[in-house]
């Protein structure tokens, strides 16, 4: 049985989940892959403690996923963006959404669509373009509300 912590496995599954596997961190993760930047908005859209928020927040700062930005100086403020470590977990993120689409939904329909930017098409499960074939990388995609209805950050 797995401990509180995975330090003894030797593995990076183990290794990965000890940055990403709490549950709200995951969710801070794919909201800033919505582009939520800024700690009010997380606390909006997550309903988390503002405690909570803040110290996964910090722990993501300091594993390298997300970094703290100053958007203003006077009073100083920050926002919270996604370093090229944290926009590596893209793949992963969409693996557990689509996961989730197949196996978890029912007939209320999936929340929500990743479309291509360029053409409006669906992403398939290897991340290409099912209308026009390219690969879709994160800066190509709009994500949308599905048929389930899904909230999503309002724009920026
Ligand atoms: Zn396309």
């Amino acid at each position: 049985m797995l401990g509180r912590t995975y330090e003894s496995q030797r593995c990076s599954v183990a290794r990965t989940l000890e940055l990403v596997g709490e549950r709200w961190t995951l969710l801070i993760i794919r909201d800033a892959f919505l582009g939520v930047r800024r700690f009010g908005d997380f606390a909006d859209r997550l309903g988390v403690a503002r405690n909570v928020l803040q110290d996964r927040l910090e722990r993501l700062v300091e594993a390298g996923i997300l970094e703290r930005v100053p958007y203003q100086e006077r009073p100083l403020r920050h926002e919270y963006r996604l370093t090229e470590m944290g926009r590596d977990l893209w793949p992963s993120i969409v693996a557990l959404l689509q996961f989730g689409d197949k196996h978890l939904v029912a007939n209320e329909g999936v929340p929500m669509l990743l479309l291509h930017r360029d053409c409006g098409g669906e992403m398939d499960e290897r991340r290409v373009c099912r209308t026009c074939g390219k690969p879709i990388e994160l800066r190509d995609v709009e994500p949308v509300p599905g048929p389930g209805g899904a909230k999503m950050p309002a724009a920026a």
